[in-house]
């Protein structure tokens, strides 16, 4: 299997050991092609030419590193999943056509029947549906606990639990959990293989929060969100040592959920402007939270940034900063949560995040509508909840935007 992504001819860059999380997002993984392309190239390719029938043998023995099919490997998405792997700080990453394709692949990549899977209950609704309406038909079973009982966690624990699955903060109540402890409860798993610790970072990136630094095994990110960072495309990435890695893109190859190139450039490109997209996102929307905790019609604000949140000392001692998204409970019900969302000008009202332009959207009746009344209630999903991802517009505007909503919501009743 072709595992190099410096096929001959391609000019790798210069050594980067020991340089800033910075300069790896905007250095690292480039493979020049001998244009000596400035900026990394897109290689809308299906396929690879091999320049003998000797050399195709041997590429696909597996004896000579280099590309055979874009299924299996890209360069601009070898690229990709070089920088994003080098900037969390795993062994390899492999990419995926989505985020749901990434967690998809990772389950079918990891378990056998009779495996036992333990998922935090405040995870993107997706991957509730995928666990448990799919992979339960193939014979794994699935627990859910609350995201900080970590007596929830350990209780859970059998000798088939093969991993241990959450987001933290979460959303959209952007609860915090102890990654170290949860990766303890993991470890002390029975399983033949291991027991892992799987977070998916997509709210934080590794720049603000690099989850192998606290235990965990394998960190998945939905790269449509802040990795894109402009609401163009869909994508995702899995990151952890080589071996699980192995097993992951075997899967990618033969599953087929494969990142186009496409989009990998614009993640890469994404990746070149993280930092400080992800720190302009966090100032604002402290800024945000910290105003919407002042105004009267406001029952309660969630932001893991804000040093009134239960578990401030926790979130600051992971994250660097609290990410963009937010969320706060308006004083009413679920007409005046949607009179506020229709009574801003220029937020969009979409449940995408990790966007420039800012976004409003009503959990309850969106993002967490397939859930029952109780299931909604019981992780705190209230009808007058409202979660914003803040965007990169000035933040004065945006609060200005969301004192006309507040002004619609307390009006009428
Ligand atoms: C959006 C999202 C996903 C799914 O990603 P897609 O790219 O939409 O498939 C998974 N996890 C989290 C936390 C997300 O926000």
């Amino acid at each position: 299997m072709a595992k190099s992504t410096k096929p001959e001819g391609m000019i790798p860059v210069p050594n980067l050991d020991g340089v800033s999380i910075e300069t790896l997002s905007v250095r690292s993984g480039q493979i020049r092609s001998p244009e000596l392309e400035h900026s990394e190239a897109i290689f809308p390719t299906s396929s690879f030419v091999f320049n003998s029938a000797e050399e195709a043998a041997a590429r696909f023995a597996g004896d000579q590193p280099g590309n055979i099919y874009a299924r299996f490997t890209n360069p601009t998405v070898s690229m990709f999943e070089q920088r994003i792997a080098s900037m969390e700080g795993g062994e390899r990453a492999v990419a995926a056509a989505s985020g749901m394709a990434a967690i998809m692949s990772t389950c079918f990549a990891l378990l056998e029947q009779g495996d036992h899977i333990i998922c935090s209950r405040s995870v993107f609704g997706t991957t509730n549906v995928l666990l448990e309406k799919y992979v339960k038909k193939f014979g794994v079973s699935v627990s859910f606990v609350d995201l900080t009982d970590y007596e929830q966690w350990s209780d859970c624990m059998t000798d088939k639990t093969r991993f241990l699955f959450l987001e933290t903060p979460s959303n959209p109540l952007c609860e915090v959990v102890d990654l170290e402890r949860v990766a303890k409860i993991a470890h002390q798993g029975q399983h033949e293989k291991g027991t892992l610790l799987i977070v998916d970072n997509c709210f934080c990136t590794p720049i603000l929060q690099r989850p192998f630094e606290f235990g965990a095994d394998i960190v998945i990110h939905s790269a449509t969100k802040y990795i894109d960072g402009q609401g163009r495309c869909l994508g995702g990435v899995v990151i952890g040592s080589n071996d699980l890695m192995d097993e992951v893109h075997g899967f990618l190859r033969s599953g087929g959920p494969t990142l186009s190139p496409f989009n990998a450039w614009v993640f890469l490109k994404g990746l070149e402007t993280l930092s400080i997209r992800m720190k302009a996102h966090s100032e604002s929307a402290l800024t945000i939270a910290t105003w919407l905790e002042s105004q009267e019609h406001v029952e309660k604000v969630f932001y893991s940034g804000l040093s009134s949140h239960p578990q401030y000392e926790l979130a600051m001692k992971q994250q660097s900063a609290g990410s963009g998204v937010l969320s706060f409970r308006i004083k009413g019900d679920k007409a005046a949560a949607w009179r506020f969302i229709d009574g801003v000008e220029f937020i969009s009202i979409t449940a995408n995040l990790g966007d420039t332009k800012s976004t409003i959207t009503h959990p309850a009746s969106t993002t967490h509508g397939r859930l029952t009344d109780e299931d909604r209630l019981h992780v705190g999903i209230t009808d007058n909840l409202i979660r914003i991802s803040v965007g990169l517009e000035n933040v004065e505007d945006i609060i200005k935007d969301l004192e006309k909503g507040l002004s619609a919501a307390s009006c009428s009743s």
